[in-house]
């Protein structure tokens, strides 16, 4: 027994500042007066410009300083807290984190907007004006990226202990500029002026290593065994950056891995030429973390892709088993304490690289650890597009990783014995299986690897998770049905609702108290409003409050002025042709030509709205940019019918703008081909606002009219089983414009070079593809879209009852928080309870 007696507690009084505040409060106090104190004391010590120096972006900076010096010990309780209590971790493993601004959203989850807003002032400072200073992490090209960004703020609002794990990139998804109608990419140099949110953690660093071979060695206890001899070794450091819960103390972590060179190269140590060498090592090493890869490219040959998965992976995989040993829980009981959930296929060589852990370096044998294994995974699948399944070619995943290939050979031989050993004789069904593809340029599965290596499969959506089991993953959902279930995504109504919609905040705390951003069930009580006339009328004031914003927004950024009065409709997403942007130009046209053909015409005058990246490399992509580009200023510039329709295209679409974008839609675009999009998110955001939507039974777009009821959404359009069968039978989109005048006409006018200035070029490979070669079957939705849009103009005309629809909207959009989805991960995937952080 210890039998010295406990150190005296000996209490010292904090110094107090002249300001009469101590040191204590201007590092944490949540009043004016000590936010005020802090903002100055950081625009001293941590920004040192003079006073007649000092610029907006300083006050911002010195705002998120102070800002984080809040969060600091309630992050630093939440890593104590999980610590002490020995809790299991969700650890999420995502190659994107699409945070969006962190200033509003920490202000808001702290509980201290309006003492910011009030230090601010006191400075002589507009908190909403510091607020657009902040330059987005752009760590992600879309939905995947924001929703494990959603993700990590339910985790941490529910009290969940979690750690997302990612990349830092230096240069994230590119800033898009449109030059004459076309998209021009420029390199997003976010970290340009240095990020206040992120704490460098030099110390927490790992090594990892690339090519080079095995070899074979028997260990001291005469077990064979295998030791990697690299070529190259490549160091991770980690970035800390703080995610606060709202209402809650607890504070978790998003860590991202930054590469650098190994050593920092010896003057002394090099003779000239190993200078040079040593230089371009450097420069080798630090180039894994350089740049975010855009979506939608084809992925052959990007090498470093690979290195990028690797890398993050091996350093998330390896600082949990440091952190267990530091814990003192010996590494048999890995699953017990970590779920790790993997985003997507992309961190998906973690199932092999846990196994190289676990066998070669801690020595455990091989069943012991393919047990640890399957158990610590969970895989959730984002796409059944065949192209963008990942495969890696069998040559460079050898020069990269070639213990891994080792091992990956060994899972396969046991797995595949166990498919023989269940469907005997099936040697087609072993070869579908295989880890390895055999047709063609033989490669890695990951899809397969991730199947295989975890003991939950989920897709995204209701719809999804049954396409996911009857098609792509058929094989395994047939040899593991109990790995399988669903997931429908979500997202988080903090962001999307009260930070986005502030006026929608303050009326729905007016009518329901403010429990509703942690209890969106509580939305239904909306339900009897919306038969209130006074209400109506305040909600509508509020809508069209966010789209006089908007409006403003647009104006600023594309000198294109809109009506805040007209039908807002919006299509914001990545630019993709499965989503379908060209076929809401269609219909734009459509209605443009009967405008200019019968002037007396009484349509609903809308706005057209547009954003979204496309892949630099995606050709078709980028014509259709151009193309709601030059439809845009065609249309705008006609007197003829600009008074009652205008096409705005927002450029650089991200999560800023995006909190603009979704609280002042009136009608939600949700149109891509049945079976293609895996869920969405975008569609719950617009519903969360009170926006309808005009959608196709697809994704979560099923989901979302089920809650709030067919009458109250605008359903058009083919079902997964139509879209098949027309697949099946071929498809002929000739036959669509033969049997349709409108739309030959609509086509012809595209093609004829009306909307680029007489170039008849420009458009002929968007008219040729959705004539002869479109595998997304714009042409054969045509008239179904149309006619459905005419529902939409009609509804639009009895202003109340579209109001009662809006309401609804949001009153039935609980389900569609990330709050939901992540309770049912933690209960069915993960496996963890929550653990409350006091002060
Ligand atoms: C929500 C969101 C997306 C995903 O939109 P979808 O309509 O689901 O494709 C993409 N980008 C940003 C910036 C978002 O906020």
């Amino acid at each position: 027994m210890d039998s010295k007696p406990p150190p005296k507690q000996i209490k010292i009084a904090p110094p107090v500042t002249t300001t009469g505040l101590t040191d204590v409060d201007v590092r944490s106090g949540m009043q004016v007066a000590a936010l005020k104190q802090a903002v100055t004391d950081h625009l001293r010590y941590s920004i040192g410009h003079p006073p007649v120096a000092t610029t907006l972006h300083d006050y911002y900076y010195a705002l998120a300083l102070a800002v984080r010096d809040r969060m600091q010990h309630r992050w630093l309780n939440t890593l104590q807290t999980n610590f002490d209590l020995k809790r299991k971790i969700v650890c999420y493993l995502s190659a994107e984190f699409l945070m969006g601004p962190h200033l509003g959203n920490n202000l808001l989850n702290l509980g201290i907007e309006q003492e910011a807003r009030a230090a601010l002032a006191e400075l002589g400072q507009d908190l909403d004006i510091v607020l657009e200073c902040e330059e987005e992490p752009g760590l992600g090209n879309g939905g995947l990226g924001r929703l494990a960004a959603c993700y990590l703020d339910s985790l941490a609002t529910l009290q969940r202990p979690a750690v997302g794990y990612g990349i830092r990139y230096e240069f994230g998804i590119f800033d898009q500029e449109i030059h004459d109608g076309w998209q021009a990419e420029i390199t997003d140099k976010w970290l340009r002026y240095g990020n206040p949110w992120e704490i460098a953690k030099p110390e927490v660093a790992h090594y990892v290593n690339w090519g080079g071979h095995t070899e074979y060695y028997r260990d001291e206890a005469g077990n064979d065994r295998v030791r990697w001899m690299p070529y190259r070794v490549v160091k991770g450091t980690a970035y800390d950056t703080p995610t606060q819960g709202y209402g809650v103390n607890n504070c978790n972590t998003l860590r991202l891995w930054s590469a650098e060179a190994v050593e920092s190269f010896d003057f002394q140590a090099f003779n000239t030429g190993d200078y040079y060498q040593a230089v371009e090592d450097k420069i080798i090493s630090e180039t894994v973390t350089k740049v975010l890869y855009p979506n939608d490219e084809p992925q052959i040959g990007k090498h470093l892709r690979l290195g990028q998965q690797y890398f993050f992976v091996s350093c998330s995989l390896q600082n949990m088993l440091h952190i267990l040993s530091l814990s003192g829980v010996p590494v048999e009981n890995f699953a017990e304490r970590y779920a790790v959930q993997l985003n997507d296929t992309h961190p998906s060589i973690g199932v092999v690289e846990l196994m190289r852990l676990l066998v070669d370096e801690r020595r455990l044998d091989w069943d012991k650890a393919w047990a640890i294994t399957v158990q610590t995974f969970g895989y959730t699948n984002h796409t059944l597009l065949p192209e963008a399944l990942e495969t890696w070619p069998l040559p460079m995943f050898q020069a990269l990783l070639p213990r891994h290939l080792e091992i990956i050979y060994e899972i396969n031989r046991r797995f595949l014995d166990e498919v023989r050993a269940r469907f005997s004789g099936d040697e087609a069904r072993v070869a579908r299986m295989s880890l390895i593809g055999e047709e063609g340029e033989k490669c890695v599965r990951m899809a397969h690897l991730a199947a295989v290596g975890s003991h939950a499969i989920n897709g995204v959506a209701a719809l999804h998770s049954d396409l996911l089991k009857a098609s792509v993953l058929k094989d395994f959902y047939e040899m593991w049905p109990e790995r399988f279930s669903n997931k429908t995504n979500g997202v988080t109504p903090r962001r999307f609702l009260a930070l986005a919609n502030p006026g929608l905040r303050a009326l729905l705390n007016e009518a329901l108290g403010e429990q509703w951003p942690v209890n969106m069930e509580q939305l239904h009580q909306l339900e009897a409003k919306a038969d209130d006339a006074a209400f109506r009328r305040k909600w509508r004031a509020i809508k069209e409050a966010n789209k006089k914003r908007l409006a403003d927004y647009i104006l600023a950024h594309t000198d294109i002025e809109l009506d805040p009065t007209w039908l807002f409709d919006i299509q914001v997403k990545r630019i993709h042709e499965y989503k379908r942007q060209h076929l809401n130009v269609l219909h734009i046209v459509t209605l443009y030509r009967r405008l200019k053909e019968n002037p007396g015409l009484n349509i609903s005058p809308r706005a057209f709205i547009f954003g979204g990246k496309a892949a630099p490399g995606y050709f078709m992509a980028k014509r259709i940019i151009k193309l709601i580009n030059g439809v845009a200023e065609t249309i705008n510039a006609d007197p003829d019918v600009n008074t009652r329709m205008k096409v705005a295209f927002v450029p650089n679409f991200n999560v800023q703008n995006a909190q603009l974008i979704y609280p002042a839609a009136d009608l939600s675009e949700q149109i891509s081909t049945a079976g293609k999009e895996a869920s969405g998110t975008g569609n719950m955001k617009f519903m969360l606002n009170g926006a309808l939507t005009i959608g196709t039974l697809d994704g979560a777009n099923v989901e979302i009219r089920e809650e709030v009821g067919a009458e109250n959404f605008f359903l058009f359009g083919l079902t997964t089983e139509e879209v098949e069968h027309i697949k099946r039978e071929g498809y002929h989109p000739t036959d669509c414009i033969a049997s349709n005048s409108e739309l030959r006409t609509v086509l012809e006018l595209i093609n004829s070079g009306y909307f680029s200035r007489g170039d008849a070029e420009v458009f002929r490979s968007v008219v040729n593809n959705l004539t002869y070669s479109d595998p997304f079957l714009v042409l054969a939705d045509y008239a179904a879209y149309v006619a459905c849009q005419e529902r939409v103009s009609a509804a639009w005309q009895d202003k109340e009852n579209w109001t009662r629809m809006s309401i609804l909207n949001t009153a039935r959009s609980g389900k569609f928080s990330s709050d939901r989805a992540i309770r049912e991960y933690c209960d069915e995937i993960w496996n963890v309870q929550p653990a409350t952080v006091k002060l």
